[in-house]
């Protein structure tokens, strides 16, 4: 099959996806936790049926699940799976969304019309400098483009179409995912990995062309919370203990030049205070914990403990207490027990001409969570670039080559 076919398919899916409003909202106690999700997710459901994925359908929690049939007539051949996610990020508005398509890109500056500085240059973005005589998509400027991961939800329904047509590369059965909530880290809890009955799945929700990505953060949460002692403050002298000049002081204990996300990149951990409830009788620091490896969590932990409990010594009446929560674990320790769905990804995208790029993802993905749930899922990338911003892009021909890997990747598990 000519690759303009899928091209255009992936490209025309792309545009029409994201003109779709299906912002995640983490404030929001439904699941998924805005209506708007659902309007895609029961699209993707009748384009699945209309490529003839018979069992195409969405179930409470807002996931879609749909089967690809294997064509290889081998009854013993591996299911694997694909994902993506149909919600993008809250920090900016995904209404109205204007898809603007910027063919055969000559390196200029590109103008987003609505933006306020309206501009995205490739003398500051490598990788769009890069992509001279590709084809570019960006929004219009005021808004996020939605190409995280839209891209991700492009490229899987353009897979299926190129394995539900004759004559379709060797495949076994194939498990298709949607899914909600993502960028608010919940939308696959309610993942049912036992109905999808894949031995491994892959996300397409990462950036840049060739991108593999098998590591992701360990995570915890740590609620550090000071007890003061309230009085009428007319009455309070030599009775008052004030939690918030507590939780300041310990606060600005902090090392300023390590362990935090603005000091630290690569490999480093850090611990993080992003949110302060505060009053004189009790303040309480939230704090996230990011670590690749899940042991230093602890040790982090116990920095936040000594540093708290130290504090606290200076200001006689006030106590502490700690409160630890796991988000997600690093998925590579789980992935290492299955090396094939490594192994494969790496093949697939060698075979599609690319070069392999493995990093770690300073973050955590559905993937993280679903390996834990016993389901080896890493990540693959979509093209999407400079993602939750008004700057967001992507490559037409980089979604093109990820709906490539997808198909090798299934090629290569048919054969396994
Ligand atoms: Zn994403």
């Amino acid at each position: 099959m000519p690759a303009t076919t899928t091209q255009t398919s992936v490209l025309e899916r792309f545009l029409r996806y994201v003109q779709l409003d299906t912002a995640s909202d983490p404030a929001s106690p439904t699941t998924p936790s805005t209506a708007k999700q659902l309007v895609l997710l029961d699209l993707l459901v009748s384009e699945l049926k209309a490529l003839g994925l018979a069992d195409a359908a969405r179930d409470e929690a807002g996931i879609v699940m749909a089967t690809v049939p294997g064509n290889t007539g081998r009854s013993g051949a591996p299911v694997i799976g694909f994902l993506a996610h149909v919600d993008t990020s809250p920090e900016l508005s995904g209404a109205g969304v204007k898809p603007i398509l910027h063919r055969e890109y000559d390196g200029r500056d590109l103008v987003l019309p609505d933006a306020p500085n309206p501009v995205l240059s490739p003398k500051e973005d490598a990788d769009l400098a890069a992509k001279r005589g590709e084809d570019i998509v960006t929004a219009s400027g005021s808004t996020l483009l939605g190409a995280d991961d839209k891209a991700g939800v492009a490229v899987v329904m353009a897979a299926v179409e190129r394995w539900m047509r004759a004559p379709s590369p060797p495949h076994g059965t194939i498990r298709i995912a949607f899914t909600p909530d993502e960028e608010i880290g919940r939308g696959v809890r309610q993942f049912d990995v036992r109905r999808f009955g894949a031995r491994c799945a892959y996300t397409l929700d990462g950036a840049g062309v060739g991108t593999f990505e098998a590591e992701t953060f360990s995570a915890d949460s740590m609620a550090v919370t000071f007890q003061g002692r309230n009085t009428h403050p007319g009455f309070a002298h030599g009775v008052m203990v004030n939690a918030v000049k507590v939780a300041a002081d310990f606060v600005s204990r902090l090392p300023r030049n390590t362990l935090s996300p603005e000091t630290t990149q690569d490999v480093e951990g850090f611990v993080h205070p992003n949110d302060v409830k505060a009053s004189v009788d009790r303040t309480s620091v939230h704090f996230i914990i990011r670590d690749f490896e899940t042991r230093e969590l602890a040790v982090k932990e116990d920095f936040l403990r000594k540093l708290a409990t130290e504090t606290v010594k200076d200001w006689p009446g006030s106590s502490v207490a700690f409160e630890v929560k796991e988000s997600y674990r690093n998925m590579r320790d789980a992935l290492a027990q299955h090396p094939q769905v490594a192994a494969l990804a790496r093949e697939a995208v060698r075979k599609a001409g690319l070069n392999l790029v493995e990093s770690r993802i300073r973050g955590g993905t559905d993937g993280s969570i679903l390996t834990e749930m016993g389901l080896p899922t890493p990540n693959l990338f979509s093209g999407q670039h400079r993602f939750h911003s008004r700057l967001e892009w992507v490559s037409v021909q980089d979604m093109e080559k990820a709906v490539q890997v997808v198909v090798n990747l299934a090629e290569l598990w048919a054969g396994a």
